[in-house]
C-alpha cells in the first residue's frame, strides 16, 4: 500500500511548525473583568481582544442574555427553517437593518458561516470572485466552497481588481473585501471599488466585521463612512462577536438577495439557529452601540493618544485609525519574544504569525477598547519600548 499514514504526516508537519517557531497554543482565561483577565494564575491586561466598545460584560447585555435564557433556554433547538427561528432573531434583524439603513437583514451563527453562505449561494462554477489579498480567511474559503474562480488583487489595489475582472468577462462576478482589514486595521478603498463594480457589472460585498460599531457615522461602519448605500453595496456583513460584544453575525442589504440566501445557502440551512438568548444579548449591545457615542469618542481619543505615544518612543506602527494598531516585528521569533516580554510586564498582546499574515510580516496586533484608560495605555507603551530595547540589546550582545 502506497497510502501515506495520516499520523506520520501530521507529526512531520508539527516538527516543521516547531522548526519555524510556529507552534500554536491556546491559553485558558479563568476569569474576565473588563480589560483584565486571569491567565495561568496571573492577572493580565488584555490588549488583543476585539471587544472594542467594552460591551461584552455590560450589565444590560448580560441581563438580556440571562432574562432570555430563563424564558427560552440555552440552546437554539433547530435550524431557522425548521423550528429554530425565534422572535428574538427577528427583533435583532430589524434593529440591524434599521441601524445600517438596509432593506433587510439576516442573522447567522457566525461571521465565518455568513461569508460561506453569501458566496456559495450567489456564485458557482464559471463565476468569478475577486478579492483583496489581505481578506479574512473566511472569504477565501467561501470562494473555494462556491467552486467559482478566485482572483486576488494586491492589497488595496483597485487597478488590480479592474484588471482581474476585465480578464474574466464571462460569468457573474463579485468583488469581496474586508471593510476594515482584520490584521492591519486599515480601510478598503470602498468608493473606488464601488465604481469598479458598477463598470464591470460585478456585485460589491463588504465584510465589515471590524468596522460596524466602531467606524463611520453612528458606528454604522465602513460602508456608511464611505457614503455608500445598499444600491452600491448590495450586501454587507456586521459581526456581533467583536465591537458588539456578543456572538453571531448579521448580513444586511438587498431584500431579494437575502431572501435567496436564506432559502438556498447550505451554511445557513444546515446549522442550528443561534440561541435566542444570544440574539437578545446582541440586541441589547446594538442598542447601546447606537446610543452611546461616547464609547466611540473615548476609543478615538485612546487611538490618537496611543499613536502619539508610540511615535515619541520610536515604535513604528502600521498606518491605522481604527482600534487595530499593528506593530510589525518581521520574523516570527521576534514577534513571539516581544509578546512574551510584554506578558512578563502584565500585558496580553498576542503575536500574529503566518499564515494568518503574509510571510515576513509577523506582528503584535495591538487592539484598543473603550474599556482601556489612559494610564493603562501609557503603561503598555512603556512595556512595548522596554520589550523592544531588551530584545535589541540581547540581539546586539549575541555574536551573529
Ligand atoms: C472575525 C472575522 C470574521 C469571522 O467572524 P466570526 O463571527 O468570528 O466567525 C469574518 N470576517 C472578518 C473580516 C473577521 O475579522
Amino acid at each position: 500500500m502506497q497510502r501515506p499514514d495520516i499520523h506520520d504526516r501530521i507529526e512531520a508537519q508539527r516538527l516543521e511548525r516547531e522548526a519555524h517557531g510556529r507552534i500554536r497554543v491556546r491559553r485558558s482565561v479563568v476569569r474576565r473583568d473588563g480589560v483584565g483577565c486571569e491567565v495561568d494564575g496571573r492577572w493580565l491586561l488584555d490588549f488583543c481582544g476585539n471587544d472594542y466598545l467594552g460591551l461584552a460584560q455590560h450589565f444590560a447585555v448580560v441581563d438580556a442574555l440571562q432574562d432570555s435564557a430563563a424564558r427560552n433556554g440555552a440552546g437554539g433547538v433547530a435550524s431557522h427553517l425548521v423550528c429554530g427561528h425565534h422572535a428574538a432573531h427577528d427583533a435583532l434583524e430589524q434593529e440591524m437593518a434599521d441601524w445600517l439603513g438596509t432593506p433587510r437583514a439576516l442573522l447567522f451563527g457566525s461571521g465565518y458561516t455568513a461569508n460561506l453562505a453569501v458566496v456559495q449561494s450567489l456564485l458557482g462554477d464559471g463565476d468569478t470572485c475577486v478579492q483583496d489579498k489581505l481578506n479574512h480567511a473566511s472569504l477565501i474559503d467561501a470562494a473555494r466552497l462556491a467552486d467559482c474562480r478566485l482572483r486576488r488583487y494586491p492589497h488595496g489595489d483597485v487597478e488590480g481588481a479592474i484588471r482581474q475582472l476585465r480578464a474574466l468577462p464571462e460569468g457573474a462576478a463579485m468583488i469581496a473585501t474586508d471593510g476594515v482589514f482584520s490584521m492591519d486595521g486599515d480601510i478598503a478603498p470602498l468608493r473606488e471599488l464601488a465604481l469598479v463594480a458598477r463598470a464591470q457589472h460585478a456585485m460589491l460585498y463588504v465584510d465589515d466585521a471590524h468596522g460596524v460599531g466602531v467606524h463611520g457615522p453612528d458606528g454604522r461602519g465602513s460602508v456608511a463612512a464611505a457614503r455608500l448605500d445598499a444600491g452600491q453595496v448590495p450586501l454587507q456583513l456586521a459581526t456581533l462577536g467583536k465591537a458588539l460584544g456578543s456572538h453571531g453575525a448579521v448580513l444586511c442589504g438587498d431584500a431579494a438577495l437575502i431572501q435567496h440566501i436564506s432559502e438556498t445557502a447550505r451554511p445557513y440551512i444546515y446549522t442550528t439557529a443561534l440561541p435566542p438568548a444570544q440574539a437578545a444579548a446582541a440586541l441589547a449591545a446594538v442598542k447601546l452601540a447606537r446610543r452611546e457615542q461616547w464609547r466611540r469618542d473615548k476609543l478615538q481619543e485612546s487611538i490618537a493618544h496611543f499613536r502619539a505615544g508610540a511615535q515619541k518612543l520610536g515604535l513604528s506602527l502600521l498606518p491605522s485609525d481604527t482600534p487595530i494598531q499593528p506593530l510589525l516585528c518581521g520574523d516570527d521569533r521576534t514577534a513571539s519574544a516581544m509578546s512574551a516580554a510584554l506578558e512578563q510586564s502584565g500585558f496580553w498582546v498576542a503575536a500574529i504569525r503566518p499564515p494568518t499574515v503574509p510571510e515576513g510580516s509577523a506582528r503584535l496586533r495591538i487592539t484598543l477598547s473603550t474599556g482601556h484608560d489612559r494610564l493603562q495605555i501609557d503603561a503598555l507603551l512603556h512595556g512595548l519600548a522596554r520589550a523592544r530595547d531588551q530584545l535589541s540589546g540581547r540581539r546586539a550582545a549575541t555574536p551573529a
